[in-house]
């Protein structure tokens, strides 16, 4: 059972007019966006750059509307700092490929760790947030638990490898899409390399292998902080011009990489919880997610919740996709069924939809309550102490 389910942190972004106003175009809550993937989701990878094709890529990869995930090199940022800026402003996501290349096995865990950190620091030189996954060179590590991976979780970073290789650093363009072509399934990570010097042998395969995967139901997402594959941001809906009328809600949203730090008694001093989750531009709320009495933590990503049944980052333990929360939907959480799990909820323009799953779909409760739409704060609680959250609002100047 949860007290308030929504915690508005000192960092809220306002809701721009525009997308409260497209938010009565737009299907209903439940509205899954991995809908038009019947195969599933791939993630392309690409590693060693950025180097002198990197644009080339990018330019195929707008061309295709794909984004992915460049796994690079922090030396190879310093040369380059730009392609990394372009990348991440296209979309794509910008992740840890170390700093020299060198096999990650052969180092002191301190080693590892600057290898990790001066990439890091690259990144964000070059004006890019990275996505906290290590992958190792040559992908040499020691396992979960071993040298590599302890060091580089003591800086927040999680190893990810990848699901299947084409070699394409040493194939030719028609062998690279036929192998990619012929190795697809839900959830693969693909590993190319734009750091290449035959980076344009796989450039000439990528059309084809985007057109190729399309055709067989695919699309393309990018990696979570755990490494997972998440699908891609609903389709770009034309957003319509109109003039502010008033207040508008705010949601809970992130900047940078957060940090929660959490004290399991009621007063100040150090954090009994301390661990990464999420980063700059999710939403984030918790909830007691699978009923055993603990809130636990959840981001809410390009309308994708993620969410964890342990106080750590990594894995989310639950994903789907609720309601319309990249749009403006204001994300709750609650027990609406007194079944002593918490679930998901949004509200949109006013309206509640509540779902008694953690999963998307139609919503189990829809009422309206509050002018949420003109500035009053939803917050969801067991008022009557009858097991069950029921919804509140908070009305400023009330
Ligand atoms: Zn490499």
């Amino acid at each position: 059972m949860s007290a308030p389910s929504i915690r508005i942190l000192p960092t809220m972004l306002p809701l721009t007019l525009t997308v409260v106003v497209l938010l009565a175009l737009l299907p209903a809550p439940g509205v899954n966006a991995v809908d038009h993937c019947p195969s599933g989701v791939l993630a392309l990878t690409f590693d060693d750059g950025p180097g002198e094709h990197t644009p080339a890529v990018l330019d195929t990869l707008a061309a295709e509307g794909v984004p992915a995930t460049f796994f690079v090199l922090g030396r190879n940022v310093d040369l380059r700092p730009w392609l990394v800026g372009r990348a991440a402003n296209e979309g794509h996501e910008i992740a840890n490929h170390s700093y020299t290349h060198r096999d990650l096995e052969e180092l002191s865990e301190d080693e590892i760790r600057e290898e990790v950190l001066r990439t890091d620091r690259a990144i964000r030189d070059a004006g890019a947030e990275p996505l906290p996954l290590l992958r190792p060179p040559y992908g040499h590590w020691d396992g979960p638990g071993g040298k590599v991976a302890t060091a580089a979780a003591s800086v927040g970073y999680t190893i990810v490898t990848w699901t299947y290789s084409p070699t394409d650093y040493l194939a030719d363009a028609d062998t690279i899409r036929a192998r990619v072509l012929d190795n697809l399934h839900p959830d693969a990570i693909i590993l190319l390399h734009d750091g290449s010097s035959n980076a344009p042998e796989m450039i000439a395969a990528l059309p084809a292998i985007i057109d190729g995967a399309r055709e067989q139901g695919y699309c393309f997402g990018l990696l979570d902080d755990g490494g997972g594959v998440v699908p891609p941001a609903p389709p770009e809906v034309e957003e319509p011009e109109r003039p502010d009328e008033g207040p508008h809600p705010a949601a809970p949203v992130v900047t940078g990489t957060p940090l929660w730090l959490l004290r399991d008694e009621p007063s100040g001093g150090v954090a009994d919880h301390r661990f990464r989750y999420g980063r700059s531009g999710d939403v984030v709320l918790r909830c007691d997610w699978n009923g055993d009495g603990r809130d636990t933590p959840a981001i809410v990503r390009d309308g994708t919740w993620h969410l964890r049944d342990r106080l750590a980052g990594g894995a989310a333990d639950h994903t789907f996709v609720y309601g319309r929360v990249d749009r403006g939907d204001l994300p709750i959480c609650g027990d609406w069924n007194g079944d002593g799990r918490d679930t998901p909820g949004i509200v949109r323009d006013g309206t509640w939809h509540l779902r008694d799953r953690l999963a998307g779909g139609a919503a189990d409760h829809t009422f309206v309550y509050g002018r949420v739409d003109r500035g009053d704060l939803p917050l969801a609680g067991d008022w009557n102490g009858d097991g069950r959250d029921t919804p509140g609002i908070v009305r400023p100047d009330g």
